[in-house]
């Protein structure tokens, strides 16, 4: 591993073949399938006796230049790029876990990830229990000899909490518990893995990774903590040594499940890491400021971000991700009719479902992205009717500022 800066890896990682023309943009190679000079060359590349692309499905040029550029961002072991976010934690979830066994996870988790683990993985006899990261200790009690993984988010939204993610992952590792952090909001330039004591970071690279929402897509990455030995799911793969999760990922979940990424989205993706620091920067600047001009309205009862003094999670976020907090911001005004209208006069900031886009977002989680869930199951997520979350882009911090307060006028 290179020893350069953040910003240049995201711009100079080498490729494993440059391309012929010498194009500084590694090209879209958007086929399907490459051919072999021979059956003995073929039967090589299946046995991955020789690295080689044989069919887009499992392994693409485009692609794998984008998983070098996350893996040397990570400080990983190796990144496996697939078709989104939920992909991402599909993939490496079924990596690890089968069923009869269980999955242990903050209850603070994005909706659908939430939908995945209590429908979804339910249905195929994978249990999910739920805690309260803020309640480090009430960990304990639910792990046993089938769990075989702690989930937790860098920054959940819109509840906004900061597990202690070293403390968590610490706790998961004496009894062999595989750790996998959803790092979206946080990004590679806020959070690695390693350090943190992460065995699995995945992102959706839908979010800030893509350079402003071009496309859906999503990465996992091996932190590089674990040397898998002994982990259930993964003794059949043990010839593949320390990159037993990798190995299983490739020649068999990711391949099987089909949900790769495309060489199209990889292109994009590989360019918004390019600017990936440039903007976060500039997104964490404008979101302090903004949450900072919230917390003095009349109006607004309460802003939950980690970059406020007064955030209970302040000093962990501080520092888990550098000293920067990120780019959402959760807060709430009387109710939910007050909601719906400062929501619908905002002019400049868009009323929509994601977050980390350049542009600002708002949206009110309750009558969205939650709606599928009890009052119970919303209440526990932090997710109350008088609550609006706003993701805050990279534009003119005071030009946003303007707008919100026009909006409450
Ligand atoms: C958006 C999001 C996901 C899901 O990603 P998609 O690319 O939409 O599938 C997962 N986790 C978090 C924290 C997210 O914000």
């Amino acid at each position: 591993m290179t020893t350069h800066g953040f910003e240049t890896k995201a711009i100079h990682v080498k490729t494993p073949k440059q391309d012929v023309h010498g194009a500084i943009k590694f090209p879209i190679y958007a086929g399907a399938a490459f051919a072999f000079e021979s059956a003995e060359a073929i039967e090589d590349a299946f046995a991955f006796r020789k690295p080689a692309h044989a069919y887009s499905r499992v392994t693409n040029p485009t692609v794998e230049a984008f998983e070098r550029k996350i893996n040397a961002l990570e400080d990983g072991r190796g990144a496996i790029a697939v078709a989104s976010g939920m992909a991402a934690i599909t993939n490496a979830v079924l990596n690890l876990v089968k069923q009869g066994e269980n999955i242990v996870s903050s209850d603070a988790i994005f909706g659908n990830t939430y939908s995945l683990f209590v429908h979804t993985l339910k249905g195929l006899g994978i249990e999910t229990r739920f805690f309260d990261v803020d309640k480090p200790d009430s960990l304990s009690k639910l792990m046993d000899d089938k769990t075989r993984v702690l989930f937790l988010e860098t920054i959940s939204n819109p509840k906004m909490n900061v597990p202690d993610i070293k403390k968590l992952a610490d706790m998961a590792h004496e009894k062999n518990i595989a750790v996998i952090v959803d790092s979206t909001v946080t990004t590679p330039y806020l959070f690695t893995g390693r350090p943190a004591g992460a065995d699995v970071v995945i992102h959706s690279s839908t979010k800030l990774i893509s350079g402003g929402a071009t496309g859906i897509g999503g990465v996992i990455t091996d932190a590089g903590n674990n040397n898998w030995s002994g982990f259930p799911a993964l003794k059949p793969y043990a010839k593949f040594g320390k990159w037993a999760f990798l190995g299983r990922l490739r020649s068999e979940v990711y391949r099987n499940t089909g949900a790769c990424m495309s060489p199209h989205i990889a292109y994009l993706h590989s360019l918004g890491l390019e600017t990936l620091a440039l903007r976060v920067e500039k997104t964490c600047e404008n979101t302090l400021k903004t949450a900072e001009f919230l917390k003095g309205q009349d109006q607004v009862i309460s802003v939950s971000y980690p970059g406020l003094l007064d955030s209970k999670y302040h000093e962990i976020a501080k520092k888990l991700f550098k000293n920067r907090f990120g780019g959402v911001i959760s807060f709430r005004l009387l109710n939910r009719e007050k909601c719906f209208d400062f929501i619908n006069r905002l002019k400049l900031i868009k009323r929509a479902s994601n977050l980390g886009d350049n542009t600002s977002l708002v949206i009110h989680p309750a009558s969205t992205i939650f709606h599928e869930f009890s009052e119970k199951e919303k209440e526990a997520m932090g997710v109350t009717e008088n609550l609006i979350r706003l993701s805050v882009g990279i534009e003119t911090v005071d030009d946003l500022i303007s707008d919100i307060l026009q909006a409450m006028e």
